[in-house]
């Protein structure tokens, strides 16, 4: 017992402890102590405090990829096949936007469409192959520390010599009243996730890229209709998603339109659709709403450290280097001009293996 800040709290009532971490933190009601470096061992409690034992497992790797999409997956697999020690933090689960999408098309390799989520699932199994480790956690905080940095996260702070930022992005909201607050009851930003709640019932996707075209396909066919409200005359989908859309018997195009409002009391009941021609309003009687409008960069554990451009992204040069040595970035969370599975994954290689370089000329 090496507590000696302890001591004022305690009585004779002692408790067992067995720790794996390399520190330990007691807590007493909001006051942290300070104290214990042993691995086990007993610590004497006053009788009625309650104590919270904090394991802050401070875990120590050479490069460490934050996010598990699926340019974090590759990262993962070539740095650990390099040699390195390796650690591929994600908060959910793998395979980050590419898992939510119901059919990959345009990923080399498969004559077939592939399931977005099998897909990651293979990519994590081959990433663990090789040796990388996977923990679940969610980046918080970075800072520069000695012989590199340290990454605070909801699994405890991890210390990497470089650090590959591939967190990826969420999906951008619409801003239209309603939309918050009926988010989760009837309004979604994932077709995948929440499709099947919609089973023979009338849904509209909202957006006009290749999110929304991909989602209204896969939602037709669960659907009784989907409303496909697009704010111009033209889509930004590419021209293969707008024939595959085309062929379906049950989709209603509102074009130059946009979402005035997202109405309802407890659930989504119908949505407020105004047309940017004539400015006339309609009422859209429908169940679900999805919302695919884009998406904006989950950089803010990072931004304190890495520069962005003007729109959020991590800015990187040729070798995926940020602002920052030792940093890199990969896959959506960067300014990139195509962001695909086949361009996160070709991000993921080229970052992991700018890291290995980073690292050898450091030694
Ligand atoms: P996106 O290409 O940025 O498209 C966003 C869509 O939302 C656009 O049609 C845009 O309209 C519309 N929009 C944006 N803000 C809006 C607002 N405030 N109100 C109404 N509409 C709004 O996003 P994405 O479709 O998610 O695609 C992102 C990237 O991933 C793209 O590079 C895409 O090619 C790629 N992706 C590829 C695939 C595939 O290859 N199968 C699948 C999914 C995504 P405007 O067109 O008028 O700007």
């Amino acid at each position: 017992m090496q507590c000696h800040r302890a001591w004022p709290f305690t009585d004779q009532n002692c408790r067992s402890f067995v720790i794996h971490s390399s520190s330990l933190s007691v807590w007493h009601q909001f006051r942290a102590i300070d104290c214990l470096s042993q691995r086990e061992g007993r610590i004497r409690t006053c009788p009625s405090a309650t104590f919270r034992l904090e394991l802050r497992a401070l875990k120590q790797t050479e490069i460490l990829a934050v996010g598990a999409g699926p340019a974090g997956l590759t990262a993962g697999i070539y740095a650990a096949r390099s040699g390195h020690k390796a650690i591929l933090l994600e908060k959910s689960f793998a395979g980050g936007q590419m898992a939510l999408t119901s059919e990959v098309e345009n990923y080399p390799g498969f004559s077939e469409p592939v399931n977005g989520m099998q897909l990651a699932q293979t990519m994590e199994q081959q990433a663990t192959r090789f040796g990388c480790e996977m923990l679940n956690g969610e980046a918080t905080g970075i800072t520069s520390s000695a012989g590199g940095f340290e990454v605070a996260t909801t699994a405890g702070p991890v210390t990497a010599a470089a650090v590959v930022v591939c967190s990826g992005v969420k999906p951008k909201l619409l801003g239209a009243p309603g939309e918050t607050e009926l988010t989760g009851r009837g309004v979604s930003y994932c077709a995948v996730c929440d499709g099947p709640l919609f089973k023979g019932r009338e849904v509209a996707v909202i957006g006009g890229g290749d999110s929304a075209l991909d989602e209204a396909i896969y939602l037709s066919n669960i659907a009784s209709r989907v409303h496909v409200i697009h704010r111009r005359d033209e889509f930004r989908a590419c021209k293969f998603a707008q024939q595959r859309l085309r062929e379906r018997d049950n989709i209603v195009y509102h074009l130059s339109c946009v979402v005035d409002s997202f109405n309802g009391s407890k659930r989504l009941e119908n949505l407020t659709v105004r047309n940017l021609k004539d400015n006339s309003t309609s009422v859209l009687p429908v169940a679900g709403a999805f919302v695919y409008v884009g998406w904006q960069p989950n950089t803010g554990w990072c931004s304190n450290l890495v520069a962005l451009d003007d729109s959020g992204n991590v800015k990187t040069d040729d070798r995926l280097r940020t602002s920052v040595p030792g940093i890199f970035a990969a896959g959506d969370v960067r300014n990139t001009h195509l962001r695909q599975v086949a361009t996160a994954v070709g991000d993921g290689a080229l970052a992991a293996m700018s890291a290995h370089d980073f690292l050898i000329g450091k030694r």
